[in-house]
């Protein structure tokens, strides 16, 4: 992957960070047990898992800590998959659905479980997501998802559309449910709290070292970095998601990798503030192509949704989402835009993150299209327990062989199809 095709944006998140630990590029060739490829909630909470159990582990992160969709995304952690808990049961069965469950319910609690137990520096709340539905179709799914989590012991509650409208701010919905599970975090200053966590564990971790190929040799595996030094492990894990699937041969046609846009307000003023999201929750709602809202803990309004396959070519590929948020939150009128930025998201054919092991001790982990603040962190644990002790059955979902996107090739028309095709679906905001 060529990774100045992706500049990091002048983005809210590193404007608003703690610092990240010092590091710095591989400057000699080295041997560890496990060499991870990425540094993003992925491939940092694999190589603190694996530093914990005493493995000696190196991460090669291409440009900077959370250069991905981990210092990008909308910092809201929300647990579960895109697939309810009875399709899971449907898709898996009633054993390896049930653990798939729990795992994904589970997500969200890792993520504020490590925050506490490492001290890290990250602004964050936990007061749960709202789902916002926009039809009364998608109304009588939400109360259905949430019955279905209800099942499963978790204290979802629907929400008619006076409370929607009063949690919210906004009477754009009629209504929705809430997951208390959930909350927010400031993504940047976290995926760097993964990296001191991983650091003082033990793991060593070189920044601006792209992994340029990877090739056997005997036993091993050893990754060639663009400054020539290389690391020989026995084992690796591939953590690059969106941003660097090129690095593995057949990967990159197994996902689409879609641009998602988000926009930010300057501070909003304490009496706007107080109408918007008062409780301190985050949204998404239940549009194919859905919008996602919070505050972020300085009180600026984030707003994110579609934008052009293409990377972005000035302030009108974000105009929609602000036009979005005018008219959910009329208030913000004249409030100027403080940040504009987008990033990259694996979208799979199943809408599940994939595990592959292509060949012996290379394992891949990719994909997960918007939950992967929770279910990324929780699958380098996964991947970590698995690295070390050889059992698959831990894994939350089978490893699999890769598999193409029909008419890959076709892509960009076939994601414009599909957008337009949603867009007149579902309807204005
Ligand atoms: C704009 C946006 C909004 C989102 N909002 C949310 C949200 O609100 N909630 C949520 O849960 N999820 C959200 N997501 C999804 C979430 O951010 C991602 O799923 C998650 O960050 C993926 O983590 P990762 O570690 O798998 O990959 P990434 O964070 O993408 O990390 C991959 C890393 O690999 C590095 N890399 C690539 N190739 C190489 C190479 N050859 N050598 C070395 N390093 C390499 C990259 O530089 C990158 O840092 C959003 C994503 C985006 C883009």
């Amino acid at each position: 992957m060529r990774h100045d095709m992706f500049p990091l944006s002048p983005a809210l998140w590193a404007a608003t960070a703690a610092p990240p630990p010092p590091t710095s590029a591989i400057d000699a060739s080295q041997r560890a047990d496990v060499l991870v490829i990425g540094g993003g909630y992925a491939g940092l909470s694999t190589a603190l898992h694996l530093a914990q159990r005493g493995i000696d582990v190196v991460v090669l992160e291409a440009r900077e800590i959370g250069f991905g969709g981990s210092g990008r995304n909308g910092g809201q952690v929300i647990p579960g998959l895109k697939h309810d808990p009875d399709d899971l049961l449907r898709m898996y069965g009633p054993e390896r659905g049930a653990n798939l469950i729990q795992f994904a319910g589970a997500t969200a609690d890792l993520v504020f479980d490590l925050i506490a137990r490492h001290d890290m520096d990250v602004p964050h709340v936990r007061q749960g997501w709202i789902q916002g539905a926009h039809t009364p179709r998608a109304l009588a799914v939400a109360q259905q998802r949430a019955e279905q989590w209800r099942r499963q012991g978790v204290a979802a509650r629907t929400l008619d559309s006076a409370e929607a409208a009063s949690l919210l701010g906004t009477d754009r919905y009629l209504g929705g449910w809430l997951d208390p599970r959930a909350g927010a975090i400031q993504p940047l200053s976290y995926v760097r709290g993964l990296a001191r966590a991983a650091l003082a564990a033990g793991a060593r971790l070189y920044t601006e070292t792209p992994v340029d190929s990877l090739q056997r040799s005997g036993a091993d595996w050893v990754a060639t970095t663009s400054a020539g030094a290389t690391v020989t492990a026995t084992r690796v894990v591939m953590c690059t998601n969106a941003y660097g699937a090129d690095l593995w041969p057949d990967l990159q046609p197994s996902i689409i990798d879609a641009n998602t846009f988000q926009v930010a307000t300057q501070p909003l003023s304490p009496a706007i503030r107080a109408g918007i999201l008062p409780q301190g929750q985050v949204c998404s709602d239940t549009r194919n192509l859905l919008l996602y809202f919070r505050l972020d803990h300085q009180g600026r309004l984030l707003m994110g949704g579609r934008g052009p396959f293409r990377e972005p070519r000035g302030p009108a590929d974000w105009a929609h989402l602000e036009r979005v948020m005018v008219k959910m939150y009329p208030q913000v009128a004249g409030v100027p835009y403080e940040f504009r930025w987008c990033g990259r998201v694996a979208i799979t054919r199943d809408y599940l993150p994939h595990l592959h092991e292509p060949e012996p001790g290379l394992l891949i982990d990719i994909g997960c299209q918007g939950r992967g603040v929770g279910l990324q962190t929780a699958m380098g644990r996964a991947m970590a327990a698995y690295v070390a002790t050889g059992d698959r059955a831990g894994l939350p979902v089978p490893v699999a062989p890769i598999q193409a996107f029909p008419l890959y090739g076709l892509r960009r028309l076939y994601v414009n199809a599909v957008v337009t095709w949603y867009r007149m679906r579902d309807g204005g905001v």
